[in-house]
């Protein structure tokens, strides 16, 4: 979205607003977001009540955008210093927010696009991603293995359940698989049809004297996805390995809509209904 068009929807608080809610509501039609029931009582306060639930709520109730503390037009303008890529300490600067509440918004939105991947839905649910969004921790600490696949000018970034840590370890121990590293990120040579594997390094290459000194990896000679993350990763402070893997998901998000209207569509993300819910507020 270029910047003529952004400010005209940032104007005003109301206008800011009204650019969200069409995300959130087909043709403004409101609907129960807990049983999708459309006969509903509008309260006193603004919000609405469920004729057949009872449930109370107001427009963002149940979606990722109720999460973060920042207003409609805050949110706008934190899209699109993501858009940009800026830094988080300069978007905490440029919002006049705390640089947790910057951090909190990353969260809520990587989350957002992670429930919009292919695998998304699977990965929130066997990892217990969603409390993050309540500032808790998920109980896993080891890291997932993820898988690299290019197909045409796109990338998947693949969440493999079924390839955990000490198996990639035990290949590398036992069957040369070569590896290198960024950081806590260690990516390896091709492995079956994935042009890497990557995991987070926790302290296990201490733990079995790892060393990561691989060369010439096939993904090294990559000129599409792995040309457009590692300078990126180059930047990335990884904390853990659920930021580690959040943090894939963008960048297979950002490459894969790198010709596209970025902005518009993680709006729509953020203002979507946040999959099983049942806890949510
Ligand atoms: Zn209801």
């Amino acid at each position: 979205m270029y910047l003529d068009d952004y400010e005209k929807i940032i104007k005003t608080s109301a206008s800011a607003r009204k650019f969200l809610l069409k995300f959130c509501w087909k043709n403004y039609q409101r609907f129960c977001p807990r049983c999708r029931c459309r006969k509903l009582y509008k309260l006193s306060t603004g919000k609405r009540r469920c004729s057949r639930c009872g449930y109370t709520f107001h427009d963002f109730s149940r979606r990722f955008i109720n999460y973060g503390q920042l207003s409609p037009r805050q949110w706008l303008r934190f899209l699109k210093l993501f858009e940009l890529e800026v830094a988080t300490d300069v978007m905490s600067r440029q919002l006049n927010v705390s640089y947790n509440t910057v951090r909190k918004a990353l969260t809520v939105l990587r989350l957002a696009i992670l429930a919009h991947s292919l695998d998304g839905p699977q990965i929130i649910s066997s990892l217990s991603l969603l409390s993050l969004l309540k500032n808790k921790p998920p109980l896993n600490t080891i890291s997932p293995v993820l898988g690299i696949l290019e197909k045409s000018d796109q990338v998947f970034v693949d969440f493999l359940p079924d390839l955990p840590l000490e198996t990639v370890i035990h290949f590398k121990l036992n069957f040369h698989l070569q590896t290198k590293n960024i950081g806590h990120i260690v990516y390896s040579d091709r492995y079956k049809q994935y042009l890497s594997l990557l995991f987070y390094d926790d302290g296990i290459s201490t733990q079995y004297g790892l060393r990561h000194k691989g060369k010439s990896l096939a993904i090294d000679g990559n000129k599409n996805f792995w040309a457009f993350a590692k300078p990126r990763l180059k930047r990335f402070k990884t904390m853990n390995p659920n930021r580690f893997l959040l943090y894939f998901k963008e960048l297979e998000f950002r490459y894969n809509h790198r010709n596209a209207d970025v902005l518009t569509t993680l709006a729509s993300y953020l203002c979507a209904l946040i999959p099983d819910d049942s806890k949510a507020k």
